[in-house]
């Protein structure tokens, strides 16, 4: 088969070692693609957001299955455009992607259909969100509609926080458009767990647990990031809460989307904190979380091709989905000043030394090769380093010890991931 995928970072790297490790692969094509990606796939000059442009070429190429690893273009309608074009595609079509492309959207989903989330509101006037929290309790959450990077969250301690916080959403239009409407929320206090999942319209499957780093320092301080690392399975993530999410909110969501005519096929990431009440969802995504997919899929024992066809068939009830039972810890590698301000095109070293080790991965996040050919940073994410390990203890020893094998200048890291494993 010809395979496309669509990205640049190392969700979609992750996904390429997957599909490369298929025997159904044959020819596996990234638009755009990165450095490290090129290992795998032909890396193409097309953009993620350039729908004609991925259309055609997939036409052209005759591509069997295209994979859309990003949200921007899942949420735009890439699925809706290349399926026209008569392209078997994995991934939600923009009807269903709405379930992270709005999260007025995806509150009133959770509401209407008694899945448990935070209580809220949805706001399209600020001076109405104003009136509301003047008689708010604090600390409070802000989140704009739309897709915002991950930056589109506020946690707000009082009112003056919070009405700066409106004029930021939906005055000054920080985030853009995704701050026409905004959610307010209330402040949940627990553990945070993503699980993943596959869905083909009707069936779940969820996929082994893990758990991001967001902020950008040691300690949970600093800013917020599109992830510092991450650690597969979750020991906060028992047989309880596992129990309890197949009950109330797995199913719960498909059938949800379903009953409103928009049936979702792809992935599902959900976002759970573990309140005292019991599991919350804080939010959906509509793709493989990043890092998350950097942890989840090299512990996935599936022919990736296989679960995505069964995904757009409707036959994910014939697969039996099933991972290692070991651990997975991935180091994110940064430029420093990242989230802020950083420079790139410093070379990278020591790349090939995992391919001398097996269970060792180097996702490429922010990379590409310059004019001598040599691979060079080229963004703030730089490489994800994944370690295997018996269990989660070795699986941070290991990750660890090969962040020691990649240098390049400004290397920065987070030292503590993973560190909530000691308290399990
Ligand atoms: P991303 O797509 O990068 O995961 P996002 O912009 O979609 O992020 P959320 O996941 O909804 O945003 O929120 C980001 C973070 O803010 C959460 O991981 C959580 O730490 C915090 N957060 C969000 N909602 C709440 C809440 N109701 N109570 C406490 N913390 C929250």
């Amino acid at each position: 088969m010809k395979i496309l995928i669509v990205g640049s970072g190392g969700r979609e790297h992750a996904i390429a070692a997957s599909v490369a490790k298929s025997p159904k692969a044959e020819k596996i094509y990234c638009a755009p693609g990165n450095a490290g990606i090129a290992e795998y796939a032909e890396c193409v000059a097309i953009g993620a957001m350039e729908f004609e442009k991925l259309a055609a070429f997939a036409k052209e190429k005759e591509i069997d299955l295209c994979i859309v690893g990003m949200d921007d273009p899942l949420v735009g309608g890439l699925v809706d455009t290349l399926e026209e074009a008569g392209i078997r595609t994995f991934g939600p079509k923009k009807n269903a992607a709405i379930l992270e492309g709005s999260k007025a959207f995806s509150k009133d989903l959770m509401k209407k259909y008694h899945i448990p989330t935070a209580a809220y509101e949805n706001f399209t006037d600020p001076d109405a969100a104003i009136a509301y929290l003047e008689n708010a309790k604090f600390p409070i959450v802000l989140k704009a509609d739309g897709l915002a990077l991950g930056k589109g969250v506020l946690i707000c301690q009082d009112l003056e926080e919070a009405k700066a916080g409106v004029k930021e959403i939906m005055l000054d239009k920080k985030f853009g458009s995704a701050g026409n409407e905004m959610v307010i929320e209330e402040f949940m206090t627990g553990r945070e767990v993503s699980v993943l999942s596959f869905v083909d319209g009707k069936t779940i499957k969820t996929m082994t647990s893990a758990q991001d780093h967001k902020r950008a320092g040691d300690g949970d301080t600093g800013l917020n990031t599109g992830g510092m690392g991450t650690f597969s399975p979750s020991p906060f993530y028992t047989k309880e809460v596992e129990d309890f999410c197949n009950k109330y909110i797995y199913q719960a969501t498909v059938d949800a989307m379903a009953a409103e005519g928009r049936p979702f096929k792809g992935i599902i990431f959900f976002g759970l904190m573990l309140t005292e009440d019991g599991p919350k969802v804080l939010e959906y995504n509509a793709r493989f979380g990043d890092p998350e997919a950097q942890v989840v899929l090299p512990r996935m024992k599936n022919d990736l091709i296989e679960v995505a066809e069964a995904c757009i068939d409707g036959t994910l009830d014939q697969i039996d989905l099933q991972f290692e039972d070991n651990a997975a810890v991935c180091v994110v590698l940064a430029s420093d000043g990242y989230p802020v301000k950083y420079e790139k095109g410093f070379p990278i070293e020591g790349l090939d030394e995992f391919k001398k080790h097996d269970g060792y991965y180097c996702f490429h996040a922010g990379t590409k090769f310059n004019e001598d050919g040599k691979i060079v940073t080229n963004g703030g994410r730089v490489l994800g380093v994944t370690a295997k390990g018996k269990d989660l203890k070795e699986a941070r020893a290991n990750a660890y010890a090969a962040t020691e094998w990649v240098k390049f200048e400004n290397k920065y890291m987070r030292h503590d991931i993973g560190k909530a494993i000691d308290e399990a």
